[in-house]
């Protein structure tokens, strides 16, 4: 069974209800003694109506609240700081206990995308990104990854714009994992957080609308094929090994093919892709961005149903790349459109307060 969250607390602390989907909250709710259907309840309350105070939850007798008070809480993490983008891009600064997370939310003309952090830092060290250089913590619990949504969401369901100092946020349309971390490192946590985020008691989120991203970890994509269905991302970023070695060191582990041949797999058992997977591709000057670079590309994905996203690197401190200048990006694009293929070159949100892709540090670069 991939579930498996500890029912028991710890001395004195208390439950956080954030981290239960139905199955456990009824197991919850049956170990205080109480019906099943409290579940539901309670499930609605938090994530209908987002409420995390159980004095106003009145379909509950005194007795209830009082037991819930005792052993329990909805708690997200702690907020500590926001930064806007002047693209409208803001950067939420979250503390978890032993570190600091960010999860950042991207508005758009006819959507709004909320990036979620899966670890404190990461341990997979890609030397194009922050957060491969900060090393890693640890992994975030269910309560963590699905207290990011939660609070964002709390904040729009509830107008509380004028507390936060925010001039206005819509609705959150797509959701993405693609923050602080690699996701399917921490499937202990993350496949409870994707239950509770894909069920209609917890956000009914669109299985459509979720895009994981992962580096590759190879048996992690065969573990979730046919259990997990999520639209998922690759993060390539290379033609080929020898360069991907330097790139990604995770790639000596699990090379290109290896992984190709698991995306394939993937995209058979799932219909959240619609058949077609996401390759994510940073375009890195004089590193993977010339012709020959497209050429090898092509190869590698010519029998792969995919769309490519062409991702102009952004910038981090002390790197020795630099992002491939907007005509090489454009001319490589063309290439891969002419032989057929669907390419995105995505755009760059929020790097101004360090909120784009990959520029991910925690508090390190507020403080910087
Ligand atoms: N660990 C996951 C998710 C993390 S980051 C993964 O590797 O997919 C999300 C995306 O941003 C990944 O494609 C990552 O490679 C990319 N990225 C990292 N650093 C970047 C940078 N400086 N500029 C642009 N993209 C970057």
């Amino acid at each position: 069974m991939l579930y498996n969250i500890d029912l028991k607390r710890k001395k004195n602390k208390k439950i956080n209800l954030l981290n239960f989907n139905l199955i456990k909250m009824k197991e919850f709710f049956l170990s205080l003694g109480e019906k099943e259907f409290r579940a539901v309840q309670l499930m609605d309350w938090i994530y209908k109506k987002y409420c995390c105070n159980f004095d106003i939850m009145n379909n509950f007798s005194i007795n209830l609240k009082k037991k819930l008070h005792d052993i329990a809480i909805i708690q997200a993490p702690k907020y500590i700081s926001k930064q806007i983008s002047k693209d409208g891009t803001i950067k939420w600064n979250f503390f978890v206990n032993t570190g600091y997370i960010e999860t950042i939310y991207i508005p758009e003309k006819n959507r709004s995308t909320l990036c979620i952090s899966s670890q404190i830092g990461c341990v997979l060290k890609c030397n194009f990104c922050a957060t491969g250089y900060l090393g890693f913590t640890r992994n975030l619990v269910v309560s963590e990854i699905i207290g990011q949504i939660w609070y964002i969401m709390n904040i729009i369901h509830n107008n509380n714009f004028d507390s936060m100092k925010i001039f206005q946020m819509s609705k959150i349309t797509n959701i993405v994992m693609m923050g602080m971390g690699e996701p399917l490192l921490n499937l202990k946590n993350v496949i409870p957080a994707l239950h509770i985020i894909l069920s209609q008691y917890g956000f009914n989120f669109s299985k459509h609308k979720f895009t994981l991203s992962t580096a590759g970890i190879v048996p992690a994509i065969k573990k979730i094929c046919g259990k997990v269905d999520i639209s998922l991302a690759i993060s390539l970023h290379a033609s080929n090994d020898v360069l991907r070695n330097t790139l990604m060191p995770i790639n000596k582990k699990f090379n290109i093919a290896s992984l190709l041949s698991a995306v394939q797999e993937y995209l058979k058992k799932s219909t959240a892709n619609r058949g077609v997977v996401t390759i994510e591709y940073i375009m890195l000057k004089d590193i993977n961005d010339t012709i020959y670079h497209a050429e090898e590309l092509i190869l590698l994905l010519k029998n792969l149903s995919c769309k490519i996203n062409l991702i102009p690197w952004n910038p981090i401190k002390n790197s020795r790349y630099q992002c491939s200048n907007s005509n090489t990006i454009h001319i490589f694009s063309d290439f891969l459109i002419k032989h057929g293929f669907i390419v995105k070159i995505r755009k760059n949100r929020g790097s101004d307060i360090y909120a784009a892709c990959g520029q991910l540090a925690g508090l390190k670069n507020i403080k910087n």
